[in-house]
């Protein structure tokens, strides 16, 4: 019964041949049987990775060569969704908190992955904080029910592929000479991300324009302490062609990033101020803006809510990552139709990625057509 089942849910989405869930007719147009799924639960699965990073990391709080992720797949009546969580360590989870949450969950209880909400509902409230080990479960998920849908995820929210936005490419904090061969790898970008914060912030940008006339967006990551000194360089920056500033306070900080923001030429983003949708109230006329990122916020289901009320809110958007195989990046791509700036080149900055999705061309996002989150397990 069970087979029989499978095979007319196949043979009606004919998923193989590319049609979909709800395209299932006759070519007289006539309703085939909707599929009977057959009672089974949602198969969780996960394994530990790690990512080799291609150039050393430097940021103004820490320095690495690698990132620990987790990849994640759920499958559901012979679909498999893929799913991941990148780890940096300045975030508190690891390949050992990550496999104490995700040991902990029981999805074969859901026979229907469809009812994402309850799923979700349930993931996160299993205990508070594993932020990307929930992304990692709400990504799966999403890359399962897009797949059964045969549409990738931007289709299914109504999103125009051909309005995504040129991502920045992310030059690290270095040496002015570093800063310039690194900038020389970056020609084809469009914009890019330069982190300062760590004293040399001249010297970075001036390094950086020795190379390139693109427009900048810099990332403070905390690293300024002073108002009076952040507004000078705001107007400094502006002068360099930079577009916006991210997190230049610390994120308690909301006295001083609010008197920044409203004498700053440019727009101040919030990042480290942003985790979660319930930050955004918070933050609303602190921040000119956000960096929304799937590892903060527990995926997609809750990126695509906090984007959506920024933008009703009148906020400048950013879609972010972190450093992620093509799946994690893939899937916040989804999102980039409708946000001002997009900095998603997190699988760009690895050496060992396991899968293909999203692409860069000319600097522009081009996301796939591919079901579901838009990627392809790499042979
Ligand atoms: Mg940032």
């Amino acid at each position: 019964m069970i087979k029989a089942n499978r095979r007319t849910f196949l043979e009606a989405t004919s998923l193989v041949a590319g049609a979909g869930l709800f395209s299932s007719f006759t070519k007289e147009g006539k309703l085939l049987p909707r599929y009977q799924p057959s009672g089974k639960g949602l198969k969780f699965s996960f394994k530990p990775y790690e990512l080799q990073l291609t150039h050393t990391f430097t940021i103004a709080s820490n320095s690495r060569t690698t990132t620990a992720v987790m990849l994640t797949q759920i499958e559901w009546e012979g679909v498999i969704g893929y799913g991941e969580a990148s780890m940096p360590p300045y975030l508190g989870e690891s390949h050992q908190t990550a496999t104490k949450f995700l040991s902990s969950l029981d999805l074969l209880q859901f026979k229907d992955p469809f009812r994402l909400e309850e799923i979700l509902e349930y993931v996160d409230a299993v205990m508070p904080g594993n932020c990307a080990a929930k992304a990692s479960v709400d990504i799966a998920l999403h890359d399962l029910v897009g797949k059964l849908l045969n549409q990738p995820w931007h289709r299914i929210w109504g999103y125009s592929a051909e309005k995504t936005p040129s991502t920045s490419y992310t030059i690290g904090m270095a040496k002015g000479d570093e800063v310039v061969s690194k900038t020389k790898e970056a020609t084809s970008f469009k914009i890019l991300k330069v982190k300062i914060g760590g004293g040399n912030d001249e010297e970075m940008i001036k390094s950086v324009r020795t190379v390139t006339n693109v427009p900048l967006c810099v990332d403070v990551n905390q690293g300024w302490k002073d108002r009076q000194e952040a507004l000078d360089k705001a107007h400094w920056l502006k002068e360099q062609g930079v577009v916006f500033i991210e997190q230049p306070f610390d994120k308690h900080n909301f006295d001083d990033t609010a008197w920044l923001t409203q004498h700053s030429p440019l727009p101040i983003m919030a990042d480290e101020a942003l985790q979660r949708i319930g930050d955004l109230e918070k933050i609303h006329g602190v921040y000119s803006g956000i960096n929304c990122k799937l590892m903060k916020c527990t995926g997609m289901r809750e990126a695509h809510k906090i984007i959506e009320m920024a933008r009703s809110l009148k906020m400048k958007t950013l879609m972010g990552c972190m450093t992620e195989t093509s799946c994690a990046v893939s899937a916040a791509a989804q999102l980039s139709p409708i946000v001002d700036w997009a900095d998603l080149d997190g699988n760009l900055l690895i050496s060992n990625d396991v899968f293909e999705g999203m692409k860069v061309v000319e600097g522009k996002i081009v996301l796939s057509n591919l079901p579901g989150i838009g990627i392809r397990k790499k042979d």
